[in-house]
């Protein structure tokens, strides 16, 4: 199967039926650009029980541009990987000053918008703008890969670069942005991680990795380490009807509202020194249960604690927060079940 061959069959795959995802349905640059970094790390059914309510709230690049931070990072609670929320808006400002407001139709001034790598100002200005660009993410690599049957390593420079070139020779002048969408479709629903639909497949023949027997086994990847586990002592100190919060500081999860932990003490003796630290005199009260969050990184291994204190003293970057506070503040999914246990204890005072 020849370049035009694959490519128009790609295409009139797509054509003949495809999911119905609600930023297919717009040529807008801005809410491509909004589900795009939205879809960066998060599976698209995810996405899109979050993608209207934001652009319903935030419906043009000036109004992301002026978004309180706290407001913005609510918005984006449950997505995750909270950088791409500020980025977002730290673009939408250079674009509302340097653009006025219009997201450039330009690759490169694209590229040079805060989070906005070549994936995304690819698929941006083929979907928006019809520009001829290829937009190369984890999904497009392997169906190249494995349509190539290229057994080398990806992730290396030389093969980024080599999957890149072959995506650019196969994208369609007069229309870039199907392809990228189809690329998309075929890399999420039959080339898939695990189990390609090979006999499904459009592409089926010409394809070297299923006629070679390997297509489950590409794309090869270098190992990835092991992530680190961390033990965390997270504790709820509730003063009447109030539960202190902290704003994190840390890179990991940064401005977003945590409760105060510790790490690697589950001593409840040990747990009132560490509050006592922040001059907070807390009694001990009960270990209300366990959670464990995933990062790509680390791991935590929350014991989640409750404590009360005899009164509620200031605290840097702290908060004592009502029930109805609590539910308003944007917290990271992380400490989901610990902002469930303080919910269900402040309910009953
Ligand atoms: S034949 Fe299989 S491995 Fe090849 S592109 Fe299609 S789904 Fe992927």
């Amino acid at each position: 199967m020849n370049r035009k061959n694959f490519t128009q069959t790609i295409l009139a795959w797509y054509d003949q039926g495809h999911r119905e995802l609600p930023w297919r349905r717009t040529k807008d640059p801005y809410r491509i650009w909004v589900s795009e970094i939205m879809l960066q790390q998060t599976r698209a059914e995810t996405v899109v029980s979050y993608y209207e309510r934001f652009l319903a709230r935030y419906p043009s690049v000036q109004a992301l541009a002026d978004a309180p931070e706290e407001e913005l990072l609510k918005a984006w609670e449950g997505l995750g990987y909270y950088t791409r929320a500020r980025s977002l808006q730290k673009a939408a400002r250079v674009i509302a000053e340097q653009y006025g407001g219009q997201l450039p139709a330009d690759l490169d001034k694209l590229r040079a918008l805060p989070g906005v790598g070549d994936y995304t100002a690819g698929a941006i200005a083929s979907i928006a703008f019809g520009i001829p660009a290829a937009a190369v993410d984890g999904n497009v690599e392997r169906v190249l890969c494995r349509w190539d049957a290229v057994s080398d390593e990806v992730g290396t420079p030389a093969v980024r670069r080599r999957i890149a070139a072959r995506a650019q020779e196969l994208v369609p002048h007069d229309r870039p942005g199907a392809f990228a969408n189809a690329m998309m479709e075929m890399g999420a629903t039959l080339c898939t991680p695990k189990n390609p639909k090979c006999l499904l497949c459009p592409v089926r023949e010409g394809c070297l990795g299923f006629a070679q027997g390997i297509a489950q086994e590409l794309p090869h990847k270098a190992k990835k380490k092991p992530q680190r586990v961390e033990n965390r002592a997270v504790l709820l100190v509730f003063c009447g009807e109030r539960v202190l919060v902290v704003k994190r500081q840390e890179k990991l999860l940064g401005g977003l509202f945590v409760f105060p932990d510790v790490l690697d003490e589950n001593d409840p003796a040990g747990l009132c020194q560490a509050l006592e630290a922040l001059g907070i005199r807390a009694a001990y009260d009960e270990r209300l249960g366990h959670a464990r969050h995933v990062f790509t990184h680390i791991i935590w291994e929350m014991d989640i604690h409750a404590l009360l204190a005899e009164h509620t003293a200031d605290v840097p970057e702290g908060q004592w927060v009502t029930r109805s506070e609590l539910e308003r503040l944007p917290l990271p999914t992380a400490v989901k079940a610990a902002r469930t246990f303080a919910m269900e204890r402040l309910a009953k005072r």
